[in-house]
């Protein structure tokens, strides 16, 4: 078990996150407590699977279909404190075994300029920032639900 990361569910084809078919991993655990958040039921931290090596070993499995595009993170809050550590693992792993022929999104309640500097973004390629604000929301956003939440390409080559 990498330190107390949870994993309320693992969608291995899931074409609602990100550009393409990707595998989105939703991370149990958030403390943002938005009003109107779309999955209060991942808000609790230790529910769903411990994240394991060997949970990671079938993630990445299923991101190396020639279909899947990439790895999203969503959740729950990926970077939730006690995910941190064990996300990391997971995306550094995914970067180790695919380098840059797919890509990592995450989206996070944190504001970038609060998570800028975690040893994980180095392996992000596009973060989704900000909690979700009731009176910001707009349903024609491709990739965020509120219009306060930013779309940040971390990497030029994107
Ligand atoms: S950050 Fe996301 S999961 Fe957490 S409360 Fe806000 S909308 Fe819900």
């Amino acid at each position: 078990m990498l330190t107390d990361c949870h994993i309320y569910e693992v969608d291995k084809y899931d074409v609602g996150n990100g550009p393409g078919i990707r595998t989105t991993v939703w991370v149990a655990g958030c403390s943002h407590q938005c009003k109107g958040c779309h999955n209060p039921q991942t808000w609790k931290w230790n529910q769903g699977k411990p994240l394991t090596v060997e949970l990671i070993d079938k993630i990445l499995k299923a991101c190396e279909d020639p279909k899947c595009s990439g790895l999203s993170l969503s959740g729950g809050d990926p970077l939730f404190i006690k995910n941190r550590t064990g996300i990391t693992e997971l995306c550094k792993t995914f970067r180790t075994k695919f380098g840059s022929t797919k890509t990592i999104w995450m989206w996070t309640g944190y504001l970038y300029e609060e998570v800028k500097d975690l040893p994980v973004m180095q392996y992000v390629d596009v973060l989704i920032d900000g909690k979700f604000m009731l009176d910001q929301k707009d349903i024609s956003l491709p990739y965020s639900g509120s219009r306060n939440q930013k779309v940040i390409y971390l990497h030029a080559d994107i």
